[in-house]
């Protein structure tokens, strides 16, 4: 029984069998696990109100798997990048984000590496190896938490891994995370990021779960979307485009649409009147995103370019946001630590 892949429900479940005790057990078991980051199943076990045999039982068969930090870069803008390894195998990144010097976001990842290959992210080049659980999603925040001077109040999916092709533990991950009896973390500030897995966006807007999701669009010009994101080749645009349209509806809110800017490419006139064409009459918001890519194919946009292709896309009278890209020094773009031991403070593990 691994203790930090199962959500209360499913927790209390697991106990049935040990004697049916009360729910409070439950409860208490969870927010041991999950508020206080227990380290052993001793420290989880000992609670008073777990009667004896449920205690027994699982100093003999439950488990608290931890992922191992091999490495933090910390960067001078507050960023910190977290290099893990599972005892599952592989290793993967997650990044501690500061706001507004109060309290922290993490990103964290869904899969070691990645299938969908996007031309311009490191992860893409490492190639798919497995789905994460959901307790290794889990752990990388309560690991971020463990040692953050700040408090943990939101999480994004947006590391290694396109999270709606790990469906179901990403979000059993997230139905842990919020809960309040665990890391607390508001449902509205949970955010999964989507590459465009269209199956994926509509099982979820059916599900009606209270997380958000954000967008990867990168170009609304197919043929120059295809060569950047092949997942465009399986999922083209126009079934994306009405599957968001789907999740604005049921929302009642912009769906937000992330636009990876890279100079020279995809910042155009041409590119903004694409845009345009393609989300008429669905509001969205448009979050602008520097490219980073250690490799130097890609570039961001000078200033000028990119002021002037805000300017462009004010055709589409929609709220736009640039992304602060932090850390760039320490490599905080998803799959940059694991493919490149370039720059940063390399900090004891
Ligand atoms: S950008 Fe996201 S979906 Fe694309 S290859 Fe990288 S991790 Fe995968």
């Amino acid at each position: 029984m691994n203790l930090k892949s199962l959500s209360l429900p499913e927790l209390a479940a697991a106990l049935e069998p040990l004697g049916a005790p009360p729910p409070a057990v439950a409860l208490k078991i969870f927010a041991a696990v999950f508020a206080r980051n227990a380290r052993a199943v001793e420290e989880v076990g000992f609670a008073p109100q777990v009667p004896r045999a449920v205690r027994e039982a699982l100093l003999a068969r439950a488990s608290l798997p931890r992922l191992e930090v091999v490495e933090r870069r910390r960067a001078a803008d507050g960023f910190v990048k977290y290099l893990f390894e599972s005892p599952l195998g592989g290793r993967v990144e997650a990044v501690r984000i500061p706001l507004f010097d109060e309290k922290y976001v993490v990103c964290v990842s869904s899969q070691v590496g990645c299938a969908l290959a996007c031309d311009f992210c490191m992860t893409g080049k490492l190639g798919f190896s497995r789905n994460l659980e959901t307790w290794e999603m889990v752990d990388q925040v309560l690991a971020v938490r463990a040692e953050a001077d700040r408090p943990v109040r939101g999480v994004v999916f947006m590391g290694m891994g396109e999270p709606l092709l790990n469906y179901a533990e990403s979000i059993r991950a997230a139905q842990i995370l919020r809960h309040p009896a665990g890391p607390a973390i508001s449902g509205k500030a949970i955010t999964f990021s989507t590459a465009g897995h269209v199956p994926g966006i509509r099982r979820y807007v059916r599900e009606g779960h209270p997380y958000r999701l954000a967008f990867s669009i990168t170009s609304a010009i197919p043929e120059k979307r295809a060569a950047l994101m092949p997942v465009e080749r399986t999922y083209p645009l126009p079934e994306l485009v009405e599957a968001i349209r789907e999740y604005a509806a049921v929302r009642h809110q912009r769906a937000m649409l992330a636009y990876v800017c890279i100079r020279g490419v995809n910042t155009g006139r041409e590119d903004a009147q694409a845009l345009k064409r393609a989300f008429e009459g669905i509001p969205v918001k448009i979050d602008l995103i520097e490219v980073t890519d250690p490799t130097g194919r890609y570039l961001p946009p000078t200033p000028e370019e990119l002021s002037r292709f805000r300017d462009e896309l004010q055709i589409l009278r929609a709220p736009i946001a640039r992304r602060y890209s932090g850390g760039k020094e320490i490599g905080a773009a998803c799959g940059t630590l694991e493919a490149s031991a370039r720059g940063g403070e390399v900090l004891a593990p």
